[in-house]
């Protein structure tokens, strides 16, 4: 038997990979979709925060367009950045034509410095490297190399002071919630988009409408709640195959064995865990001792979605989201569910939802939050009036992004090698301790049941 552990995507997809075997899917919560869920408050669908589907690899493109039973929506991005008390299209760097003079030529000057001194600093970042034969979703870094640049680094030598003063330091360390230097330098840059030349000063003049970055379109479930997508994938498997409300509470590596919160145990051949990677090491009881303690140095950030449920239209009618580097607004991001389709709000109303991170040492609290995401939409003008307000829910996602720092490539290699050898195959956006969209972890399922085919057992 194959014990999965955890029914968000990556459980689910793994489970969906497996039919074949015999497997026991087990999942904490009273319903499949991890952080892949939609929460219905007061005729508002609230997803955990923003969910939308970039699907890059044709084969999980077509299997997910047919595991949505209502339909999708193809969208465009129209997403923004609020900065200077106005509205500019993403990405920053390819459009600060809106913006005062003196912010575009700062911006400029500095984008056209940097290009001058451009080192050797840019191209010092590693590629991620393969772990594990025959698992190619898990890789990572080499451990960082003196020299090697950090983020900070690695955005001071893309774009220059301007642009690093005035978006990518501010949004950054809002998301992160620390010095950028204390962030490895392959923190996603992949995900940044580095206009040329051309672009920058064209955008610095008008409007060019050209677009950028890896999600100019994406996919949304028509009906409402990306939740459409886990429960399909979850209609495919055995009632007898999925245990809700059961959480994994102890794992003995050596027999390879779950305990569950009520007392029962599993044995499998395999054990998947999509469960965070902290998680999975402090409930291994036979790991050892310096591994468990390198898990416990792996850092993550928060995030608290303040979700708005709001009576009339929209008042920037089609935008979808709006990044906020300044200080002034306590979120980084707000996102505007009904543009993605309007069943995500009851008739002649809209919804905002708003993401504020926070570490557990500074968390203002959710009613402060509540209180300061609402002062901050009315002084920006996304919200007309409080009394427009007619619900609100606030939700915490505890392990929301995993820190890419200096530790995690130090620890993850080892770890990651340990619990393959002893038949616990870590998936998932936090099995693997990485910066994973959806289709990542559908891909990570789908490659672990692979794998598991492969082995002689
Ligand atoms: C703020 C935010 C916005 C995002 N936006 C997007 C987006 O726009 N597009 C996109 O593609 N991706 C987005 N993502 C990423 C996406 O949510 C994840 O990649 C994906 O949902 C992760 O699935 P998973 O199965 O790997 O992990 P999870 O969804 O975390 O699933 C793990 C499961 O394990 C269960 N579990 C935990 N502990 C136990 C236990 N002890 N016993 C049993 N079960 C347990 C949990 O309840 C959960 O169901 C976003 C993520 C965040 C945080």
């Amino acid at each position: 038997m194959v014990v999965i552990l955890g029914a968000g995507l990556a459980g689910l997809s793994a489970a969906y990979h497996l039919s074949d075997r015999d497997y026991v899917l087990i999942e904490r919560e009273s319903e499949v979709g991890g952080l892949c869920r939609s929460q219905r408050h007061d005729g508002f669908v609230f997803d955990f925060t923003g969910h939308l589907l970039h699907l890059r690899d044709p084969s999980i493109r077509d299997w997910v367009l047919k595991l949505l039973p209502d339909g999708y929506r193809q969208l465009h991005r129209s997403a923004w950045i609020h900065s200077h008390d106005t509205l500019t299209p993403y990405p920053f760097q390819a459009n600060t034509a809106g913006l005062p003079l003196e912010v575009r030529l700062e911006c400029l000057l500095g984008f056209i410095a940097a290009m001058s001194h451009q080192t050797a600093e840019r191209q010092g970042i590693p590629e991620p490297q393969p772990l594990i034969d025959g698992l190619p979703f898990m890789t990572v870094c080499p451990p960082p190399q003196a020299g090697e640049p950090n983020f900070l680094d690695w955005i001071m030598s893309t774009f220059g002071e301007g642009f690093a003063k005035h978006f990518f330091i501010p949004y950054n360390e809002k998301l992160w919630r620390r010095k950028l230097s204390a962030v490895t330098g392959d923190w996603v840059s992949w995900s940044i988009p580095r206009p040329e030349l051309a672009d920058v000063l064209r955008g610095a003049i008008t409007r060019s409408g050209k677009v950028y970055g890896y999600n100019p379109q994406f996919l949304y479930p028509a009906a409402g709640g990306i939740d459409h997508l886990p429960r399909s994938l979850a209609a495919h498997i055995p009632e007898n195959s999925m245990r809700l409300e059961c959480a994994a509470v102890e794992i003995s590596a050596a027999k390879r064995r779950v305990t569950l919160a009520n007392g029962e145990t599993l044995t499998g051949e395999f054990i998947l865990s999509s469960l965070p990677l902290t998680v999975l090491a402090k409930i291994t009881t036979d790991m050892p001792y310096d591994l468990k303690a390198a898990a416990a140095d792996l850092d993550h950030v928060s995030i608290r979605a303040v979700n708005l449920g709001v009576r009339g239209e929209p008042v920037h009618a089609d935008a979808q989201w709006v990044y906020f580097p300044e200080a002034s607004a306590p979120f980084h991001r707000i996102g505007l569910p009904t543009a993605l389709t309007p069943t995500m709000a009851p008739s002649g109303h809209h919804s905002l939802v708003a993401e504020i991170s926070f570490r557990p040492e500074d968390d203002p609290g959710p009613e402060a939050s509540l209180e300061q995401t609402v002062s901050s939409l009315l002084r920006c003008g996304f919200l007309r009036s409080r009394d427009d307000i007619v619900t609100s829910k606030v939700v915490d996602i505890p392990l929301a992004y995993v820190v890419f720092d200096k530790r995690r490539r130090e620890v993850l290699p080892e770890l990651m090698r340990w619990f393959v050898q002893n038949g616990i195959v870590p998936m998932g956006r936090y099995g693997t301790w990485d910066y994973l969209a959806m289709e990542d972890s559908l891909r990570h399922g789908r490659e672990v049941a692979a794998w598991i085919g492969s082995q002689t057992v």
